[in-house]
């Protein structure tokens, strides 16, 4: 089986080329995208910027692509970084100097920001400014403020917990993404497809929705695949039989599940006997990093009612002994 997840994001290009350009094209996440639209015409009216956007929940849910939609509505430039890649507050400085009257900045993974450089968000956030220290010796240092125009924040997030409290209150509309509903994600690969043009069967879009955990990006990523399947043996065209042939190669099965899902939940059900576990226990018996787990699978895996989180660690429920094939009694009461 093949991992078909992963925290990255596809290459800009392969991703960028797929996302909505407004509200109104971005399928689903139906309330937020209403209380957005309510902000955003606010902020319009009183010729302010749009308050700080903090949106979090699991890689692929849209966070990106609706933070270049805020900004493409409030007729802006968006200038993007991420949290890793700031390490010094010059670093940050030197982006929030560029920005002009009603841009947005977005900072992916938000909650990576070193502490030093989170302090330089402060003043800029509460206050559009920043106070830069110039001087070598302490004779000569001083500092000075830089007024910034309006802007805003939007910062993207996979675990919102992990935020400091300093940072998460200066954020005025905090938002969780949800996941998606089979109908919506057959929505978006409807649109993928039209954008691709590529023909494809009511039945093959089904059948991918099926598979894709609730999240566009791997909808889209799975329809490529697909798709180059259907170019070289069926004449480009996306049939059920050559989608579902194709996702079986891939080894996504039924319920979108991949290589490293399937090690989760027999890691917990054959080395400890079901649960409860500890997930750092069980991310180094199958070879996987905690965090990964935590942010990438654990979240699609809690909402199918696959695993529970107890006090005392990860349970694998009955419902996941039985997609797996494992008789109940013997799976249960080894
Ligand atoms: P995140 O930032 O949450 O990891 P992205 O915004 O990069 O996710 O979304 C991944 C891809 O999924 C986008 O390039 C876009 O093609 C698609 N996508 C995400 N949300 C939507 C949506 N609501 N409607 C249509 N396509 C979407």
């Amino acid at each position: 089986m093949e991992r078909v997840l992963s925290n990255e994001h596809q290459s800009f290009d392969e991703d960028a080329s797929l996302r909505p350009q407004s509200l109104k094209e971005y399928i689903g996440q139906t309330q937020l995208k209403e209380n957005l639209s309510i902000f955003i015409e606010a902020a319009k009216q009183r010729n302010e910027a749009l308050d700080h956007v903090l949106l979090y929940g699991p890689p692929g849910l849209g966070k990106t692509t609706l933070s270049y939609i805020l900004a493409n509505e409030m007729g802006g430039n968006i200038k993007t970084t991420s949290g890793p890649s700031i390490e010094k507050s010059g670093d940050l400085a030197a982006i929030l100097s560029t920005l002009e009257a009603g841009d947005v900045l977005f900072i992916d993974e938000i909650h990576r920001l070193p502490k030093q450089v989170e302090e330089i968000l402060y003043p800029a956030m509460e206050d559009y400014c920043i106070d830069i220290v110039v001087g070598k010796d302490s004779a000569s240092v001083r500092s000075i403020r830089l007024d910034l125009p309006p802007f805003t924040l939007v910062g993207a997030t996979t675990r919102a917990g992990d935020l400091t409290a300093p940072l998460r209150d200066r954020f005025g509309i905090v938002s969780q993404l949800e996941f998606y509903t089979l109908e919506e994600l057959m929505q978006i690969l409807r649109r993928t497809a039209r954008v691709m043009d590529t023909d494809i069967d009511e039945e093959a879009v089904l059948e991918i929705a099926r598979r894709s955990r609730g999240t566009p990006r791997i909808a889209n990523r799975l329809f490529r695949r697909v798709r180059d399947f259907a170019q070289v043996m069926n004449d480009g065209y996306i049939s059920l039989e050559i989608a579902a042939m194709a996702l079986d190669k891939l080894k996504v099965d039924h319920l979108g599940l991949d290589a490293v899902d399937h090690k989760y939940l027999k890691g917990i059900i054959e080395r400890f006997k079901g649960g409860p576990v500890g997930l750092d226990a069980l991310a180094s018996s199958i070879g996987e990093e905690t965090m990964t787990l935590e942010d990438v699978y654990e979240p699609y895996l809690l909402q199918i009612g696959f695993i529970n989180r107890t006090p005392r660690g990860r349970v694998v429920t009955e419902k996941a002994y039985q997609h797996l094939g494992y008789d109940l009694r013997e799976g249960l009461f080894v």
